[in-house]
């Protein structure tokens, strides 16, 4: 029979799929002899059966009954037992963890019995158990029952009349507990149930349901985490931090996750419970202060912290109770880390000899070194500084100020730049945090829930500006000196140092971008990035080279390591003043008109070609034939309609409107263009080809490979291909010539093109575009968010590239192609050469190089590395 309950003394951290990575972690804790309270884990397969089938699986109440007896007897005494109660947690605990997003509910056992006894067991100590009792039917309400937590918190907030929670005396909190029960009844027509395995049972069922609540399915779209994961449930032994000023709740990082510098990070907060560290609802004391107020749980800490460092190899985040002295450990995983921590952390852990250099390049991503590349204000900008928070996400923010998350998203969706603005967020926020450029909040440390979610998404996030008056209901926040930001007023805010700015601030580049630009390392990010792109550079197999058009693109890519241009668009050479010759070539009558318009172009088209070659000093070039159909460069047809019909209308302007008419074309995309312009415009891809010879010639050294675009058919490619073939003799130049392919028949009949091509470019933006029947600019804008939102894809076919589809048409031609030319050299220059995800593929798929914008460069050389990395190592991303 499945084994669905499993104790924390029977599982270990690489269960995560089963136990969660909660419940896998206390079961690694439990192992190292760590003091976790005793508990169990409901298993994510119970969940999933709960939630297909609306039950149960057969056979888990009995497990779990049998575990919760087990707990009871080696604790001495029974869940909820009315002279001294036994009391458990319940919390949600999946595979990858999604802070605040799912449910806990802590005292479970507790009701107007049992309270007393738990008094009496704490010296009689009323004012902790009936503190207890309240949080037990304030969170039970919440989560399980599903009434708004605004009722019970108006309740507290009432009660407390400015006060602390913890002003709030024995009296007080009882009188709170009847008031929270009547909330109760009001909202359910039904008491609060006062049996404790009733209430345990209706929790565990809540946590498996929180698993589909809105906000949760949010966050795993935005962390692209599979839907159909589950939750575990763990029921865990309560240990109390609310019994007094000797107990107390906290969280800690083994590092800096901000910087990774090392050293103790963390919040601790005296007399309190579970969530009250996070939830911001007092002002945290820094974790160093715990060694003045109990020097003996302090060192135990600092203890257990290196313990779990050196056991996990990496940062880890702890959650922790002290109760009267006795510290136990709540939550351990590898720790969430802002980009520049990840850099620094892992190559602090080959210093420490704990991990390998190897290790240390797959625990980076590219998508954080792009972060590190993102901008930061203007140290030199004159500045309105207006108030000072933690720096909880890096990076540099502009925008309006927005006091919700309903605001924000309808702002954002107008195209606007928006900072959400609270007090402190919580997980109802989630939708306002991802549409806003940055975050910023007056409470909370930087374990709060804006900090932590912020740096996992990557978003710039100044939290705890405690200076600042925020009011929600008037849209405005107030800072010290009077500064009054209301709604749609521009603020700065810079996640780096946490200093908030009124308007806004010019930006500058990143000290990694100046790094990659040449400048010598001379920082500890610079150094650990340097490292770190060197090992990788010398792990990876695919080439890395550039989408650069102009002499500056081509420069920086070299400079960025780009090891030659894999496509060089030669459309913009026809731009500006040459659009007139564009026309003149479009307008001529006689093979004489159309050579003389080519004639004047070939000497532009050199002189872009060589300075193209010089900036790339003998690396190859892959120059692209012109693709885009003609009729983009001539002028507007409504402009020229209009000039048409006036006085000044010349008989150019009038032969030019009926070109433009004659060209017009209904899907442009499937049109006249790439080498089906080569073959119809007689002497246009000769031109190109002439010039680009001439400039070879010019520079010594120079390595040009000719590149047709859109071919479908052998027999296109062999007609320009014995053209330019010949050209090139003529002039006494070498040069590859090979072709993209972008169009689904040239990847299904690759082995035909092969013989004819000496390399294959895959070009995946039009190969996307064709395989899906879909045109990027008409689709993106009008229903992606809604195939998006329908799950049909989890990222744009655009963005990461279809493997299935798409993917395998590449695989087919690869396959095809170099069976009937082995070693055909073979890349791809769409948008995907630069993202991650297809970079693998890339690699996987035994590609020669990737080629993407300059700025992608260092992010696919890393990624590059790291695929080569995870042949050996199959569990890096
Ligand atoms: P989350 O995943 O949102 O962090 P947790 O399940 O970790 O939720 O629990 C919420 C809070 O309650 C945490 O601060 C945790 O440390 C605390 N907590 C959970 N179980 C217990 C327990 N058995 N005793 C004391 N505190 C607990
Ligand atoms: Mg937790
Ligand atoms: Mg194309």
């Amino acid at each position: 029979m499945a084994k669905y309950v499993y104790d924390f003394t029977e599982g270990n951290r690489n269960l995560k799929d089963l136990l969660g990575g909660k419940g896998a972690n206390l079961a690694e804790m439990t192992n190292l002899g760590l003091p976790v309270p005793p508990g169990f884990t409901i298993t994510s397969d119970a969940c999933r059966h709960y939630l297909a089938e609306g039950v149960v699986p057969d056979g888990l109440e009995q497990e779990v009954a049998e575990h919760l007896d087990a707990l009871e007897s080696q604790m001495g005494r029974t869940l909820g037992q009315a002279d001294d109660p036994l009391l458990v947690s319940v919390r949600s605990g999946a595979k990858f963890s999604m802070p605040g997003m799912m449910e806990t509910v802590l005292n479970i056992g507790l009701n107007d019995e049992s309270v007393h006894g738990l008094a009496k067991q704490a010296g009689g100590n009323d004012r902790f158990a009936w503190d207890s009792y309240r949080r037990l039917i304030q969170m039970f309400g919440k989560t399980v029952l599903g009434i708004d937590g605004d009722r019970f918190e108006e309740a507290l907030e009432a009660l407390k009349d400015r006060r602390q929670d913890t002003d709030l005396d024995a009296n007080e909190l009882q009188q709170l507990v009847e008031t929270f029960k009547g909330i109760v009844r009001e909202e359910t027509g039904k008491d609060f149930p006062a049996d404790p395995r009733e209430q345990m049972r209706l929790a565990v069922m809540a946590v498996f349901d929180s698993w589909n609540a809105p906000r949760a399915i949010l966050y795993r779209r935005q962390e692209r985490i599979p839907a159909d994961l589950g939750t575990a449930v763990n029921i865990v032994a309560m240990v109390f931090g609310n019994v007094g000023n000797d107990s107390g709740t906290g969280v800690a990082f083994t590092r800096d996750p901000g910087t990774g510098r090392q050293g103790l990070y963390g919040d601790y907060l005296q007399n309190a419970q579970g969530e009250d560290v996070v939830a911001g609802i007092r002002n945290t004391i820094p974790l160093e202060e715990l060694e003045r107020i109990d020097k003996h749980s302090y060192d135990e800490l600092l203890t257990i912290m290196e313990t779990l460092e050196n056991h996990y190899k990496d940062l880890c985040d702890i959650e922790f109770t002290i109760e009267r002295g006795k510290l136990w450990m709540l939550q351990t995983r590898v720790g969430k880390r802002t980009a520049a921590a990840a850099f620094c952390i892992a190559t602090q852990l080959v210093d420490q000899g704990l991990i390998t250099l190897d290790e240390a390049v797959t625990r980076v991503t590219g998508d954080q070194l792009a972060q590190l590349m993102f901008p930061r204000f203007d140290a030199a900008a004159e500045k309105k500084k207006i108030a000072k928070g933690m720096n909880a996400s890096p990076g540099a923010a502009v925008g309006k100020a927005v006091f919700s998350s309903a605001r924000a998203v309808e702002l954002a969706e107008r195209g606007e730049d928006v900072i959400l603005v609270r007090r402190e967020t919580n997980p109802d926020d989630l939708a306002g945090m991802i549409a806003a450029r940055g975050i910023l909040t007056s409470r909370g440390g930087k374990t709060s829930h804006a900090a932590v979610v912020a740096r996992g998404m990557g978003k710039t996030c100044v939290c705890g500006a405690e200076e600042l008056e925020v009011s929600t209901a008037e849209r405005t926040f107030t800072a010290p000196g009077g500064v009054v930001v209301s709604e749609g007023d521009v603020i700065s805010i810079d996640g780096t140092s946490g200093q908030v700015f009124l308007g806004e601030v010019p930006v500058v580049d990143s000290a990694v971008v100046e790094y990659f630009e040449g400048a010598a390392p001379d920082d500890d990010l610079v150094r650990a990035v340097d490292r770190i792109m060197r090992h990788a550079d010398a792990a990876r197999r695919l080439g890395v080279r550039a989408n650069a058009d102009t002499p500056d693109d081509a420069a920086r890519a070299r400079r960025f390591g780009a090891q030659g241009i894999g496509l060089c668009r030669t459309e913009h050479m026809f731009l500006g003043e040459r659009r007139q010759l564009v026309e003149d070539l479009v307008l001529a009558t006689d093979d004489a008109e159309r050579q003389a318009a080519l004639d004047a172009l070939e000497p532009l088209q050199k002189a872009d070609f060589t300075q193209i070659f010089e900036a790339m000093g003998g690396d190859p070039v892959t120059i692209r034939l012109i693709d885009p159909p003609l009729h983009e460069f001539l002028p507007d047809i409504v402009e020229l309609s209009v000039k048409a019909a006036t006085e000044e209308a010349t008989e150019k302007d009038r032969k030019l409107l009926s070109a433009v008419k004659r060209l017009h074309e209904q899907n442009p995309m499937l049109g006249l263009r790439g080498v089906r312009l080569g073959l119809v415009i007689p002497g246009l891809f000769a031109m190109q080809v002439r010039a680009i010879a001439q400039a070879a010639k010019e520079v010594p050294g120079a390595t040009p490979e000719i590149m047709i675009p859109l071919v479908a058919a052998v027999q296109e490619l062999e007609a320009v291909r014995d053209e330019a073939a010949g050209i090139l003799a003529e002039a006494g130049v070498e040069a590859l010539i090979g072709t993209m392919i972008e169009v689904p028949r040239a990847a299904l009949t690759a082995g035909q093109i092969a013989e004819a091509a000496e390399f294959f470019s895959f070009g995946t933006n039009d190969l996307t575009q064709m395989a899906w029947g879909f045109s990027r600019d008409d689709v993106e804008a009008s229903f992606f968010s809604n195939y998006l939102d329908l799950g049909i894809f989890g990222v744009s076919p655009f963005e990461s590239l279809d493997r299935e589809g798409v993917g395998r048409l590449i695989e087919i031609a690869v396959r095809e192609g170099r069976a009937a030319r082995p070693g055909l050299h073979l890349g791809i220059c769409g948008e995907h050469g630069g993202d991650p995800d297809s970079v693998h593929f890339c690699h996987e798929v035994g590609l020669d190089y990737v080629s993407c914008s300059p700025f992608r460069i260092p992010v696919a050389r890393l990624e590059a590395g790291r695929a080569a990395l995870a042949e050996t190592d199959s569990d890096t991303r």
